[in-house]
């Protein structure tokens, strides 16, 4: 069985004193789960407040993004070492607004996640199809050339350490959701894409879907057979909202 996982990414939002009270309040309204793991990706100024107020709890600490390289000469950027010492335990990579706005191709995601999983931790490789793409019923093709291009350069051991989110573009940040059969559909062809290497990978590797998860459709997406959690955008930034997501998984 694979336990679910509710990640918030809080993307660029957030103040110190904001990010404090909403991981508290995540931590507190976290403890009556029993079955959701639960984590936050704070902007990276936070991560110091998550590790201070997460550590010891079940409650885990992730980060939006991290350099390609291990160190040195790269000015702005932030090593999967430091991210490590500030007790991340999940690395969000290859975010659509990563690869749309920062030019992040498959080859550097590739080579973020095998830097994150080098240093102990875990990546959340997101993949998904943008509005055109699907139009042109391109979504299966994109998909699979954004999961085999992993599979080629890093090998198909890489997914038995990291998490995937499927995160349909069309659907990050609009209010669109898949529905819960398009979503399924999709996560069971990533599902099929990972098996068709390694069935006891394909079997284990959980999938997430990211794009316009709420409270009120949560509970239905996260019924289907291959949705084993979410990554949530906008509705991870008020407590109650994001823990009432845990609790539809829980
Ligand atoms: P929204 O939940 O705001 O649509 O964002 C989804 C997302 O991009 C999570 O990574």
């Amino acid at each position: 069985m694979r336990q679910p996982l509710i990640a918030g990414n809080w993307k660029m939002n957030g103040t110190r004193s904001g990010a404090e009270s909403l991981i508290e309040g995540v931590l507190n309204g976290a403890k009556g789960l029993v079955k959701t793991e639960v984590a936050v990706c704070p902007p990276f100024p936070f991560l110091a407040i998550g590790e201070r107020l997460l550590g010891g709890s079940p409650v885990r600490l992730g980060a939006q993004n991290v350099c390609t390289e291990a160190g040195g000469a790269y000015t702005g950027e932030v090593s999967a070492a430091m991210l490590g010492e500030f007790g991340c335990h999940y690395v969000i990579c290859g975010h659509s607004e990563r690869r749309e706005y920062y030019g992040e191709t498959d080859e550097i995601v590739a080579k973020k996640l095998a830097i994150v999983i080098e240093n102990g931790m875990r990546p959340i490789l997101c993949v998904g199809e943008t509005l055109e793409q699907r139009e042109q019923g391109e979504t299966e093709a994109v998909i699979a050339r954004q999961i085999d291009a992993i599979i080629d350069q890093n090998g198909i051991a890489s997914f038995a350490s990291l998490e995937i989110a499927y995160e349909p573009v069309w659907a990050i940040g609009t209010g669109k959701t898949a529905t819960p059969e398009q979503a399924q559909e999709v996560h069971n062809f990533i599902r099929r894409r990972i098996d068709g290497h390694d069935q006891a990978i394909g079997a284990k590797v959980r999938i997430l879907y990211g794009g316009s998860m709420k409270p009120g459709n949560a509970g239905e997406l996260l019924a289907q057979a291959d949705i084993d959690g979410g990554l949530i955008g906008g509705a991870s930034l008020a407590a109650e909202d994001f823990l009432a997501i845990c609790q539809a998984g829980n």
